[in-house]
């Protein structure tokens, strides 16, 4: 098969679809593999290291569109990107359209055949796809969190893990999922006083057995909040409703109850956020202060460290591409159900009930 990975084109968008070593792989398997001038540049690839794997650069991104069979990339198509999508070709990115009528309505009208990163699932109920960026923002929220409570960033002046003689921060992290969990790792690992907070006692269960004690686990009720409100120095927002918009845990009224410089990290704010005065920041800005509470609301954190960020996506992502390559789209997902989940869009047609649902079109 002949693949093409485009140089993203997303406003502050660096990673990318694929690796060197990734193209390795499906050029050892006897496929083509095409990549535009620079694509790899954010994520610290230089086209050299795709040429030595063997890959072809090129110059001219239509042609690339053109020729290729299979187009990867990272985030959702942009308009020029639609554009360029034909009948037959197959497309395996992020695509989020349950959030993005106007791209759902491109994608029906390109003919192209759509499968999005997001939604293929696994044999244990999650989504392998999403996992690996979420465990970069949690892992990220507690240095984002850290940073944050320096007093020139307007935080209250405490170093997570104190030094002895002088007692650690308390970090308290709502939503025990993948960010809650690796979030909770990072701040142990520097040596906070860690409590994760989360409505599924299940959930609770296995953090407790994995981490022995060394996280507290708390069932999230509005009292064991608000104490975690008036005690932590460190809050990390890491709930997640599939399919709705964050449920707001933290009001404004609230802010009241919690130290001055204290520190919120919202990384629920792609979905809205979980504390109510959370507005979306960028890197370029990533921190405001309310009521003399510190908000950190990165919406794409992970694009901080495309780099790393890049290797974890494609390592998740290069086995899903490889059977792709290997046995055609039609095989591949007839082949693996939880693949099949990933089908969004195939020749006009919506093949995702969610996503129809949203948009009144028929799925
Ligand atoms: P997840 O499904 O693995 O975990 C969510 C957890 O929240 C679950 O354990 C669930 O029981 C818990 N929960 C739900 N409602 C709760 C409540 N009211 N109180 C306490 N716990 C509650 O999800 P995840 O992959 O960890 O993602 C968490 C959030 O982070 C999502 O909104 C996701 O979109 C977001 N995210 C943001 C970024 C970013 O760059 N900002 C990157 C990755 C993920």
């Amino acid at each position: 098969m002949h693949i093409g990975v485009p140089k993203e084109i997303k406003n502050h968008e660096y990673r990318v679809a694929l690796t060197p070593g990734g193209a390795r792989e499906l050029l050892a398997r006897g496929h083509r593999v095409s990549v535009e001038a620079s694509a790899g540049g954010g994520a610290g690839y230089p086209d050299d290291a795709y040429r030595e794997a063997g890959a072809e650069i090129v110059d001219d991104v239509e042609v690339l569109w053109r020729e290729a069979e299979a187009i990867l990339k990272v985030k959702e198509p942009q308009a020029a990107e639609v554009a360029r999508l034909r009948p037959g070709q197959i497309l395996f990115t992020y695509l989020h359209l349950a959030a993005e009528e106007t791209l759902t309505r491109g994608l029906l009208d390109s003919g192209a055949t759509c499968i999005a990163y997001e939604t293929i699932t696994d044999a244990q109920g999650g989504l392998p796809l999403l996992a690996p960026m979420s465990r970069v923002a949690g892992r990220m929220a507690v240095q984002a969190g850290a940073h944050s409570l320096e007093k020139a960033q307007g935080g209250a002046g405490i170093l997570l893990p104190g030094v002895p003689g002088v007692a650690p921060a308390k970090v308290s992290v709502i939503g025990g999922g993948v960010v809650g969990e690796n979030a909770a790792r990072m701040a142990l690992g520097l040596g906070a006083e860690v409590t994760i907070l989360d409505k599924s006692l299940a959930r609770l269960e296995v953090l407790d057995h994995r981490y022995q004690g060394a996280i507290r686990t708390v069932y999230s009720t509005a009292e064991t909040l608000e104490q975690a409100i008036r005690e932590s120095d460190l809050i990390v927002g890491a709930v997640l409703v599939p399919g709705a918009a964050a449920p707001k845990l933290i009001t404004r009224a609230m802010l009241a109850e919690m130290k001055p410089g204290s520190v919120l990290v919202d990384v629920a704010i792609d979905q809205g956020g979980c504390f109510e005065t959370s507005r979306p920041t960028t890197h370029a800005e990533p921190s405001y202060i309310v009521d003399g509470i510190v908000h950190y609301c990165v919406a794409n954190m992970p694009g901080a460290v495309a780099r790393t960020s890049t290797q974890a996506l494609t390592n998740a992502t290069l086995p899903f591409v490889i059977a792709l390559a290997d046995k055609g789209w039609q095989q591949a997902l007839a082949d693996d159900a939880h693949f099949l989940a990933g089908l969004n869009v195939h020749a006009g047609q919506l093949t995702y009930a969610a996503v129809g649902e949203a948009f009144g079109i028929d799925a």
